[in-house]
This record gives structure tokens, sequence and C-alpha cells, in this order.
């Protein structure tokens, strides 16, 4: 199983939007993704129809190991299933600080969720995580289950500063937890073609960093800006706007690479 942490501990840079995008564009493509929202705002819980604070369970319970993760399990409209946020997940972080082998937590949680769907012979072919604008225990219990990182950018000056700590956090997690941890690369997100700079922060990141730049960029484009309050996924709600169709083009990368071959049904049109 393919698991992808979405991470940059820079807030606002598209975290939230590429994983909701990208798991709908997978979930199109018919393959079985599942979305965990380790952000305590809950904002991708949110911005995928759901309240947050009139959820009685969240991947906070799920942590703690006080329920299984199938008690919290949501579908979501867009085709993903869901392990929803709440405002108690800003608890875990202190909670499992006292607690032996905490970086493993969401790991042994997801290889648990994924042997019960299994048994239903649904397994997941990917999970994605949307990890929150920190490099806490969070991020780093996101970083120790998935199998490769995705760093989304906003193409602005200086929004790389905080790459190099988000990179030495990663090399840390390769050292104790996770040896096979990928770097996937740098997905550069709000991306104004318009202006030239957009295109030299992105080179002088390539080149600083060593690390993939993925093409196509995401467009900026304000009907992005409009979907979290609509409940679906900008896949759904600006189906053919150019950064969604740039979505479309990186989950077939994604998937492709994995070499996981789709067997669900296509959920195009749901
Ligand atoms: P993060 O999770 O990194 O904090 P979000 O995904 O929540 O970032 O995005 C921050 C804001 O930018 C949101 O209001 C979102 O709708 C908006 N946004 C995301 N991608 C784009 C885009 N390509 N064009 C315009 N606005 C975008
Ligand atoms: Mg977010």
């Amino acid at each position: 199983m393919m698991c992808i942490a979405v991470a940059n501990q820079k807030g606002g840079v598209a975290k939230t939007t590429t994983v909701t995008s990208l798991g709908t564009a997978m979930s199109e493509l018919g393959y079985r993704v599942l979305l965990v929202d380790l952000d305590p705002q809950a904002c991708m819980t949110f911005s995928l129809g759901l309240d947050p604070d009139s959820l009685e369970l969240s991947v906070h319970d799920v942590l703690l190991g006080q329920v299984s993760p199938s008690m919290v399990l949501q579908k979501t409209e867009d085709g993903p299933d869901l392990l929803p946020a709440t405002i108690d997940l800003a608890g875990a972080e202190a909670m499992l600080l006292t607690r032996t082998g905490r970086e493993y937590a969401l790991r042994n949680a997801l290889d648990d969720l994924q042997e019960a769907v299994a048994d239903d012979g649904e397994p997941y072919d990917v999970v994605l995580l949307d990890c929150p604008p920190s490099l806490g225990v969070l991020t780093i219990n996101g970083l120790t289950a998935a199998t490769e990182v995705l760093i989304p950018l906003q193409c602005e000056t200086l929004s790389h500063r905080g790459v190099g700590q988000l990179l030495d956090t990663i090399a840390d997690v390769r050292k104790m937890t996770n040896r096979k941890l990928k770097v996937r690369g740098i997905l550069p997100t709000m991306f104004d073609a318009r202006t030239t700079h957009a295109r030299d922060v992105l080179d002088d990141v390539a080149m600083r960093y060593k690390l993939p730049v993925l093409d196509p960029p995401i467009a900026r484009s304000i009907r992005f800006a409009e979907a979290p309050a609509a409940g679906r996924s900008i896949m759904r709600t600006a189906r053919r706007a150019k950064g969604a169709e740039a979505y479309r083009i990186h989950a077939r990368e994604i998937m492709e690479s994995s070499g996981i071959a789709a067997k669900g049904d296509e959920r195009v049109g749901k």
C-alpha cells in the first residue's frame, strides 16, 4: 500500500487542497483511497462536507488507541474514505509525548485498518496524509507511516524557507523510524505563469535542495479558494479548471509509478 504524506510546516501552501484533489482524482481513476486529516484545525474534514464539531470520534481517539480506526471511518461524497480530525487532536501531541512508540501510532492504526478492510475484500490502494503546519509529533507520525513525502510549495519569494528544516526532519525520520521513506518532490502550488519570478523561485529551490520539482505546476485560481466552503473538492466544483486538470495528471502519474492497477468502479460523475 502506498502512503503519501503531504507535508510542509508552512501554513497556506495548499497541503489540504492537494490531499483532497489528488485523492478525488485517484478515486475517479478507480482506486480505493483513504484520506487522513492530521491537522487539529480539521480543515480537510470540514472541506469534505463534515462538521468537525459534531463528530464523536476522530483520528485523535485512534492515535491514542482508544477505538479501532474503522469506528472513525467516514465516507465522503467525493469518493475517498476519510479518517476525520477534530480539535481534540490539538491535545494528542501532548498526550502522545509520554507514550512509548508514539511515532508509530498512526502506522499501526493504518495497518489495522488495512487488515480490517482487506477482510471485506476492499483494501486501500493509496493513503494520503494531510499533515499539520508544524514539525511536531503528528507530522512525525505521518512521516513514519508514509512510504513517500510530497512537499507543496507556494511559488513566491522566500516561500522555500523552512524546506531545509523539513528535509532535516525527514532525514531524522529515515534514521529513526522509517528507513525507506522517499521524497517524491516539490509540487508548485498557486503558480502564476505571468510572473517570471515564480519560475525563478522553483529553479532556485530545485537547485538548492536537489529535489525534483513536479510538472505541471498547480495554477493559481480563484475557483479553488471558493471550494472549501462548498464542502466538496475542487475536483468537483471546478471540474475543468486548469489546476484540477493538473492534479489529475499528478494523480495518474503517481498511481502509474506505483504499479498498482485500478480495480474499482469508475467514480467519475459522482
Ligand atoms: P494548507 O493546508 O497548506 O494550509 P490549503 O490547502 O488550506 O493550505 O490552502 C490555503 C488556501 O489557499 C485555501 O483557502 C485554498 O482554498 C487556497 N488555494 C489552494 N490552492 C489554490 C490555488 N491553486 N489557487 C488559489 N487558491 C488556492
Ligand atoms: Mg491544511
